[in-house]
């Protein structure tokens, strides 16, 4: 089918641009009136082929959206991915995107899900619906922050509906909370459009730039830092952007990225950086984290020195690095629309404890 072929064109292009999407994160899909082809879990973006999307019944699907859950049922969330599941068609095997029903409340053959940082400079801002209606009128529906799953797909058709009974049309796109961008359209094309002008609109805002040109080396005080991370890990990565490096000068400075910000980063960067005021503190710190949290951080920032990711090997570091760059840059970006807003306790601790999220980590750690 060459609609089939036009998304995973579309999923490949957009996927494969890291300002977009990072370590696998995103989703697409393409619709008939019967069936949905969304984006199999274990099968990033970015080089996707016409196999990596999953075919599910979209009847069984509206069936779900509209049944919904009783309010005292237990295991909601193991419950729905099992529904979910259940809609595959005979013969299909993969595992379909958590966001599978999202995509099938859609009015549209086409749905690109991305979670660009310039975008999410914007939706992980203290004035960001506000801003989202001035910048983009009707064209927006804006989506507070839920937990993923049943919720988010049924809060989102609801959105729509009521979207089109007030303004006689469906929204352009919709921007999630600490998330991302859904933009449906007829075609690919159409969609690029849309995603341009989103993108250029909430750049025009921006009063200053990320610095990425690298900061003086100070090879001592870097050295002193690996030397002691190195025990510990096996692999160990320093980030030496001017601007990240202008966070790590003191606890305050770093406020606004000592706080996970979306799931990516739970998932990649775990959700708390170590903040060490020195390097002759990281081993006792190190210690610290392990028996209050568990385990070992993938971020450690030593005052004055700047941000460090490690990991059990050079991939894990390296997706730690750059899932947290790209808080640096929400953080930084979110000054243009009143200041950041990080992800509170309870969105943490539910995504932490989330069996999707701890499948895709799984899945992340295998296959990329
Ligand atoms: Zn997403």
């Amino acid at each position: 089918m060459t609609e089939l072929t036009k998304l995973a064109y579309m999923s490949d292009y957009y996927g494969s641009d890291p300002t977009l999407v990072l370590a696998g994160g995103g989703n697409t899909s393409y619709k008939t009136a019967d069936v949905l082809y969304v984006k199999a879990s274990g099968f990033p973006l970015s080089g996707i082929r016409e196999n990596g999307f999953a075919a599910l019944d979209r009847h069984g699907l509206q069936d779900l959206l509209l049944r919904g859950y009783p309010e005292d049922v237990e295991n909601i969330d193991t419950q729905f991915i099992e529904d979910v599941m259940a809609t595959r068609l005979p013969g299909e095997e993969k595992r379909p995107s958590v966001e599978a029903l999202l995509h099938h409340g859609f009015d549209f053959p086409y749905v690109l899900h991305l979670h660009p940082t310039v975008v999410n400079s914007l939706t992980s801002a203290v004035n960001g619906e506000e801003e989202a209606h001035r910048l983009f009128g009707n064209d927006v529906v804006w989506v507070k922050l839920v937990h993923p799953g049943y919720g988010l797909a049924r809060y989102c058709w609801d959105l729509q509906q009521e979207h089109k009974e007030k303004f006689g049309k469906y929204p352009r796109f919709l921007l999630l909370q600490n998330h991302g961008i859904f933009i449906p359209g007829n075609s690919p094309e159409e969609i690029g459009a849309t995603l341009d002008e989103v993108i250029s609109k909430i750049k025009a805002c921006y009063k200053a730039e990320w610095v990425s040109d690298l900061a003086p080396i100070d090879t001592d005080a870097i050295g002193a830092v690996k030397e002691k991370l190195e025990k510990v890990y096996d692999a160990v990565l320093y980030c030496g952007e001017k601007s990240m490096v202008a966070m790590c000068e003191s606890r305050e400075a770093a406020a606004g990225v000592l706080r996970p910000y979306n799931p990516d980063q739970i998932t990649y960067c775990r959700s708390w950086p170590l903040f060490c005021e020195s390097a002759d503190e990281i081993e006792a710190l190190l210690k610290e984290y392990d028996a209050k949290i568990g385990g070992l951080p993938k971020v450690i920032i030593v005052r004055g020195v700047g941000l460090f990711t490690a990991g059990k090997d050079r991939g894990e570091a390296d997706r730690a690095m750059q899932l947290f760059l790209d808080a640096g840059k929400i953080s930084f970006y979110a000054e243009n629309f009143g200041g950041y807003h990080q992800l509170d306790d309870d969105f943490i601790d539910f995504i932490d404890n989330w069996e999707v999220e701890n499948y895709r980590r799984g899945v992340a750690n295998k296959n990329l």
